[in-house]
């Protein structure tokens, strides 16, 4: 990436223009978070409500009292331990950030992403970039230059290619401004990892909605459905559904796949054994089983630990109730 298309990137934001750029997690598009008529392009964009509100993505942890008030201390310690990465804290706002990318509310959400493209546009602005992933709203994330300019064309005013996502899940967001840190999101700091830097056990609220299936509206989701079953029940649900004539897309857990089962799908891939080479992949196999035109998708959730929380919140909201057509 050469130091002039940084540049005009940046031009383009302070232009009031969007930029799509890679980060660590997955491809966000970019608007001066400052600029309520920039966001406002990026939720007519995306097809994104406006009660939902974007991240505010900074250049240096140092500068976080710029962008947030009040910043209690446990999260001077996430932020000191985890920036740049994986992590968002939702934090008291400053007045700075309008209410549009809030989305009204008195809080916002602030992460400082650790991969070399973005640091670069963001140092270059010198401002605060509010980016939601670079797709259409409730759909697949996009972890490559690709499926950004696949989703939204000509919609995004620039697009930045810094190659594959790393870490390939969005960001774990955690609430600091009440008196106990919960996570509103599992993603890509593991909340073992967490609790070990802020030495306590955190609360994951709505366990519920992290736990219960189908309780959420769909997000994340690929065009073809999603069933969760059980590791052992994959492959004949697979196959009872490519019996009846669906093209089916199969997520073949690690055990089953190392024990060599043959599957009659349309699609299958082997998922892999580590959790961290799985969230890389995890949403590029959903769109390639879109690009295969499959009906179906049989998966089942890992072991809820490490980034298989992550993944396992995405899987179950991908599995949730659609929108009707
Ligand atoms: P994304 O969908 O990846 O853009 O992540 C944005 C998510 O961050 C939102 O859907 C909210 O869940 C969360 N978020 C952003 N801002 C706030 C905020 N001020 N308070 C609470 N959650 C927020
Ligand atoms: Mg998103």
């Amino acid at each position: 990436m050469s130091s002039s298309e940084i540049a005009d990137a940046a031009g383009v934001l302070r232009a009031g223009g969007l930029v799509a750029f890679p980060t660590e997690t997955v491809y966000g598009l970019g608007a001066n978070a400052e600029d309520a008529a920039a966001v406002g392009r990026v939720f007519a964009v995306k097809g994104r409500p406006p009660t939902h509100p974007l991240i505010v993505h900074i250049a240096r942890a140092d500068r976080l009292d710029d962008w947030a008030a009040d910043v209690p201390e446990p999260a001077r310690v996430l932020a000191e331990r985890f920036w740049p990465g994986p992590l968002t804290l939702v934090l008291r706002r400053s007045p700075r950030i309008p209410d549009a990318t809030t989305g009204g509310l008195e809080t916002a959400a602030i992460r400082v992403p650790n991969h070399p493209v973005a640091l670069a546009l963001l140092s270059a602005f010198g401002g605060g970039v509010a980016a939601p992933s670079a797709n259409r709203f409730g759909s697949v994330s996009p972890t490559t230059a690709a499926h950004v300019r696949a989703e939204l064309g000509d919609a995004v005013d620039l697009v930045l290619d810094g190659g594959p996502c790393a870490v390939g899940v969005e960001s774990t967001i955690v609430d600091v401004t009440g008196g106990e840190p919960t996570i509103l999101r599992p993603g890509g700091v593991t909340r073992e990892d967490l609790e070990a830097a802020l030495d306590r056990p955190l609360a994951v609220p709505g366990s519920s909605s992290i736990r219960v299936p189908g309780q959420h509206p769909s997000h994340y989701a690929p065009r073809a459905r999603v069933v969760l079953v059980a590791p052992d029940d994959v492959v004949v649900e697979a196959e009872r559904a490519h019996d009846r004539g669906e093209r089916v897309g199969v997520l073949l857990p690690p055990a089953v796949a190392g024990a060599g089962a043959e599957v009659k799908a349309h699609a299958v891939v082997a998922v892999p054994a580590s959790t961290a080479a799985y969230a890389h992949r995890l949403y590029g196999f959903l769109r390639e089983f879109d690009r295969e035109g499959c009906d179906l998708v049989v998966a089942s959730l890992p072991e809820e630990h490490g980034l298989g929380l992550a993944i396992a919140n995405r899987l179950r909201r991908a599995a949730g109730p659609r929108p009707p057509a």
